[in-house]
């Protein structure tokens, strides 16, 4: 998607603050971030959120959940973390790219909404 903030950055068209990176997925640091690690994790195909999961596109989403367990131990995240991915506009999603959130580095807050 030429115009997608997010497959822009995986192609290195707009700068990121890069955390990991394979031949399927993209991670970088949140530009706004909301706990002291705040990491975004995307797969490099574009898929616009959640609902655009699919049989057939699922097997990167498998693949970004094992590379977050990986990228959490880089980060040295023992005591915990969070995992989110907003979808649609209930949940504030604001770039249309498939997109997981972690969230560490502190104790979070217990209500998740
Ligand atoms: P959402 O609100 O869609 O769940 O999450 C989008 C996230 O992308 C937000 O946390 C926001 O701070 C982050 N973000 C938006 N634009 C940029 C950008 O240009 N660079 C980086 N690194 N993060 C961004
Ligand atoms: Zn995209």
């Amino acid at each position: 998607m030429s115009d997608c903030l997010f497959c822009k950055i995986c192609a290195g068209e707009i700068p990121s603050a890069k955390v990991y990176e394979d031949e399927l997925v993209y991670a970088f640091r949140d530009i706004a971030p909301q706990a002291p690690t705040h990491i975004l994790v995307i797969p490099k195909n574009h898929i616009p959120s959640v609902d655009g999961i699919t049989a057939e596109n699922s097997a990167v989403v498998a693949h970004i959940f094992e590379v977050i367990p990986a990228i959490a131990a880089a980060e040295n995240l023992t005591g915990g973390y969070r995992v989110v991915s907003n979808c649609g506009a209930d949940a504030g999603q604001t770039v249309p790219h498939l997109h997981f959130h972690i969230l560490g580095g502190e104790t979070l807050n217990p209500k998740m909404a």
